[in-house]
């Protein structure tokens, strides 16, 4: 997890995007006459697909994601080869490949061709291969902005088809698939801000009420990982669902598979798993943690930035959320607990230290520089805000998170997500806020959550959580507002 790069990854997506989005979507809303794009894709063998894209309207720039390393400076569009554009008549047009992941088409393209070939796991990805593509079992995992050359400076909002034409036996597993080996994916961000998976798997589906999960698991990880992660599922899909009061979507895929270390990833309506290989069972309470966080990601999703400046909110209370879950669920006992959130006091002091100077609000231009800052900090924020609101009011800062949930729909810049969260505690937010940004130490963190029923102590990277209420049982001892309500 330690990589771990949240969801939805848009290229250059920025606010005023975002915002432009919502205005096609508005427009949308009376209903597409035609799909932005089809995409038929054939299954060439050996490592090589062929893909073909047509698209509703003609388009100068086209590209993939763009994730550049050493090995690799042009990224994934590396692997994409003989691409070629047609105009709207179907004659043959110049097309270029430009930099960060674009082609360019001057006379516009209405229907492009290429090859895409499978070497992604001869590359280190930063961000690990869950967010490019990996082949596993006989058979391919890609993140959709990995494989789909497409137009992404517009604000697509009609759907995409999508066909794949490959061997019997085989299943396409995405949160868009329909039936068999076609899909048909929401918009073109739908498209790019997902996985998918195609090869000879079994697609394991998990259904709780409206909400419908399907997942593919390498082979490899059969025995070991996927009674574990069903499991998992089948307990923090309901939960999660009971927590928020409703589902952000209908449809979600997950990825799991082997890889040379772990690490996950979380898109829009659907995430990707990597297992470091040989399995170290050990590791189990990190698949926890990173199935639990991950799963977290889709229903904080919904609240979706406007700017980086609420990095600190996405991962922090997601992973706090997740830590929460994960006791009331059973998945880690009062041990377990008091270590996680140890983790989060003890990650801010570390990213007070690593991050000097860097505000919390700009700690998200470099997620990965200021990785402990944003984690550690943004979880301490929502331990101690809910510590208070709870104090003052049991279950304050979970109906909290349930009408955030439920008025989620416009992006959210700084002010937007500090103000509604000011408006449900008494203005406390952006106290805790401001004094967690400031930089707290153990003991000043201790004097907050003391009332609360918990005990904080440490220094730097050490720290020791107790739970101060009385407690005659064994087990079960934290907190109230820790504890699952009855
Ligand atoms: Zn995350």
């Amino acid at each position: 997890m330690t990589a771990e790069n949240a969801a939805p990854k848009a290229k250059e997506k920025d606010g005023a995007m975002l915002v432009a989005e919502l205005f096609a979507a508005a427009a949308a809303a009376g209903g597409c006459e035609q799909d932005f794009a089809t995409y038929d894709v054939v299954y060439l063998g050996d490592r090589l697909f062929q893909v073909e894209a047509a698209f509703a309207a003609p388009h100068t720039t086209v590209g993939v994601n763009h994730q550049p390393s050493d090995d690799r400076p042009e990224g994934q569009s590396e692997s994409i080869r003989k691409i070629k554009a047609f105009d709207s008549a179907g004659v043959e047009t110049a097309i270029a490949y430009k930099e960060y992941g674009d082609w360019s088409a001057l006379e516009g393209a209405s229907r492009i061709s290429y090859q895409l070939v499978v070497d992604h796991d001869e590359v280190k990805w930063r961000h690990g291969a869950d967010e490019v593509g990996h082949p596993f079992g006989g058979g391919y995992y890609f993140a959709g902005h990995a494989f789909f050359v497409g137009p992404y400076s517009e604000d697509p909002t009609c759907p995409v088809s999508v066909t794949f034409d490959a061997p019997v036996g085989w299943t396409l597993t995405a949160p868009w698939a329909a039936d068999g080996l076609s899909g048909r994916a929401l918009s073109m961000s739908d498209l790019h801000d997902n996985g998918f998976a195609v090869g000879p798997f079994e697609k394991v589906e998990q259904k709780v009420g409206a909400l419908s999960l399907t997942s593919v698991y390498d082979p490899k990880l059969e025995k070991d990982v996927r009674p574990v992660i069903t499991g998992m599922l089948n307990d923090l899909l309901p939960a999660y669902t009971g927590y928020f009061g409703g589902q952000p979507a209908a449809a979600y895929s997950t990825f799991h598979f082997s890889y040379a270390n772990s690490d996950g990833s979380a898109f829009a309506r659907s995430f990707a798993l990597q297992y470091e290989w040989p399995l170290n069972l050990t590791e189990k309470p990190i698949w926890s943690h990173v199935l639990a966080h991950e799963t977290m990601h889709l229903w904080t999703g919904v609240v979706e930035r406007a700017d980086h400046e609420i990095e600190w909110f996405i991962e922090g209370f997601t992973d706090y959320l997740a830590v929460k879950h994960l006791y009331r669920e059973g998945y880690l006992d009062d041990e377990g607990l008091r270590r996680q959130l140890g983790v989060f006091v003890s990650r801010h002091q570390l990213g007070k230290r690593m991050s000097q100077g860097t505000s919390l609000r700009d700690a998200g231009l470099a997620k990965g520089d200021n990785w402990f800052l944003i984690y550690g900090s943004g979880a301490l924020i929502a331990l101690i805000l809910d510590a208070e609101q709870s104090t003052a009011e049991p279950g304050a800062f979970d109906a909290m998170m349930a009408d955030l949930f439920a008025a989620a729909g416009e992006p959210y810049d700084f002010e937007r997500l500090i103000s509604f969260m000011d408006n449900h505690s008494d203005g406390r937010a952006r106290e805790v806020f401001d004094a967690v940004d400031a930089g707290l130490r153990p003991n000043d963190i201790n004097t907050r959550l003391v009332p609360a029923g918990l005990g904080v102590a440490g220094y730097v990277d050490q720290t020791y959580i107790s739970f101060n209420g009385k407690c005659r049982k064994r087990r079960r001892c934290a907190p109230p507002f820790l504890q699952k309500p009855r």
